[in-house]
């Protein structure tokens, strides 16, 4: 079996405080049907919402999806809730890469998302705590200061990026003001969304189960093979399935079923939490912004405020970058990281004025597995040499805003309805990037080459 295939008794999200008892161990068969038109392998964002489009554009399609554990418990189940896109700061990086075009594409895509998931949410009425907000990014060190600066200035000179009215820029008073954080000379706003990301996925599953989806949890595939009538073989631990077109939605987890992605889309631990106040009869101090928080580098905090008063702050980089074993190649999702607790538990007094005198605890604190990419992009599309078998992952610690409208892209490909890939053109898998050597990962996150000793 292959090491990187999701663990078992992995640590426990607050979102899954709330685990659907319908569905979080479904079986819709009790056997796996022998024969489908489409095998999709992974029940989180990307998997349920690519069977959601393939079944708005084809709905006598037959999909099987199977997932290695309870239904929509990886990445999705464990994040931090932020649908905030990044709608600057990493725009030089961009535009280095993929020059001025290429960088307000993925902008734009991103931006896009918050009204997609909105509509979605809203034609669907699912009960998610979808809030549409502003998200404030704020920078605590001079390099971050600077970095958004130059940043900042540079996408509003880009004459492709579509939605500059959306963000603002504060100095001085006035960003400490807006942000309640006093350490920060700089802030950025522009609109972002939260919500709970489990129920969302869950409440788009119910909708592909009426429709005739069948989902098969707690069944890893452990291989795939190519037939000579062009269709797939998929193993599984309770028996083999002959599928037309399969599609890896495995994130993390993809060189479990697709070894040629081992150094591609590598399994990366992280961390995140729940915080509520210490005292039930006392409100936490309402932070109306959700947040980006940034440090040097790639360290970085996020959070939000939800609607019932708690906050999901994630990060806790300081812990994990410097110690490569601790979270490079690691889908061991069933420990914390260590001091991942004791930091989030400090970290609201010492960020925000308004917590300063104001007493609260972590309740869940929980690791979940991101996928990385050796060029910090997801792969999106058909599989080179291999027809008929697509791949939608590798999202970082940034699926909310690029996941769904690759699904809805995907799925028409997938339906045959489009012939064009509707999603940034650096998303697509070419030749080129199948056939790069270089991976940024370690590079990009500062880790350095000997390990520190863990703290
Ligand atoms: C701690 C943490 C915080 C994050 N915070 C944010 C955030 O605030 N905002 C944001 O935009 N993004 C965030 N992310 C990233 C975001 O959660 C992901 O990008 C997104 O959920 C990816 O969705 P997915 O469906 O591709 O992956 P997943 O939800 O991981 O789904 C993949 C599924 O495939 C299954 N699978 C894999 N291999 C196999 C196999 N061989 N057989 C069967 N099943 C298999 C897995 O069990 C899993 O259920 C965070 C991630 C983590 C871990």
């Amino acid at each position: 079996m292959s090491q990187y295939l999701p663990v078992q008794n992995p640590t426990k999200p607050f979102w899954l405080s709330e685990e659907d008892q319908e569905v979080a161990t479904l079986r819709s068969t009790p056997e796996l049907p022998k024969e489908v038109d489409v095998v999709v392998v992974g029940s989180g964002y990307a998997g349920t919402t690519t069977s959601y489009y393939l079944l708005e554009n084809s709905p006598s399609t037959s999909i099987l999806m199977l997932e290695a554990r309870n239904a929509c418990s990886g990445a999705t189940a464990r994040n931090g809730g932020h649908l905030k896109p990044d709608l600057y700061y990493a725009h030089n990086a961009f535009k280095s890469k993929y020059g001025e075009k290429g960088a307000a594409e993925i902008i734009n895509f991103e931006h896009d998302h918050i009204r997609g998931l909105k509509q979605l949410v809203e034609k669907e009425k699912i009960e998610c705590d979808f809030v549409l907000t502003r998200s404030c990014d704020v920078h605590l060190t001079p390099g971050a200061v600077e970095k958004a600066i130059v940043n900042y200035n540079a996408m509003t000179q880009n004459p492709y990026v579509k939605c500059k009215d959306d963000l603002q820029i504060a100095y001085g008073e006035a960003a400490k003001v807006i942000s309640k954080v006093e350490g920060s000379p700089v802030c950025v706003t522009y609109t972002a969304g939260q919500l709970w990301p489990y129920k969302f996925v869950i409440g788009i599953m119910k909708k592909n189960l009426a429709k005739g989806l069948n989902l098969q949890t707690n069944t890893p595939v452990l291989h795939t093979e190519k037939l000579k009538n062009g269709k797939y073989l998929v193993k599984t631990s309770r028996g083999d399935v002959i599928a037309k077109q399969l599609v890896l939605a495995t994130n993390a987890y993809t060189a479990s079923v697709e070894p040629r992605f081992e150094d591609k889309i590598v399994p990366i631990k992280g961390a995140c939490s729940h915080i509520v106040s210490s005292d039930p009869s006392k409100r936490t101090p309402h932070l109306t912004n959700t947040y980006g928080i940034r440090f040097d580098g790639a360290d970085t905090d996020y959070l939000i405020n939800r609607p019932d008063g708690s906050v999901i702050l994630g990060g806790a980089k300081k812990h994990i970058y410097p110690h490569k074993s601790l979270f490079y190649k690691v889908v061991d999702d069933s420990t914390l990281i260590p001091n991942s607790k004791e930091y989030f538990s400090e970290s609201m007094k010492k960020l925000f004025y308004t917590w300063k005198d104001f007493d609260s605890k972590v309740d869940y604190v929980w690791s979940g597995i991101l996928g990385y990419t050796d060029d910090s992009l997801p792969y999106v599309g058909e599989l080179p040499g291999d027809k008929n078998k697509f791949i939608i992952a590798g999202f970082h610690g940034h699926g909310m805003p690029r996941v769904l409208l690759c699904a809805k892209a995907l799925a028409k490909v997938i339906a045959k309805k489009s012939k064009v890939l509707e999603i940034p053109s650096a998303f697509k898998i070419t030749k080129d990037r199948m056939e790069n050597t270089k991976n940024e990962i370690l590079e990009s996150l500062g880790t350095p080459s000997t390990e520190k000793a863990k703290l």
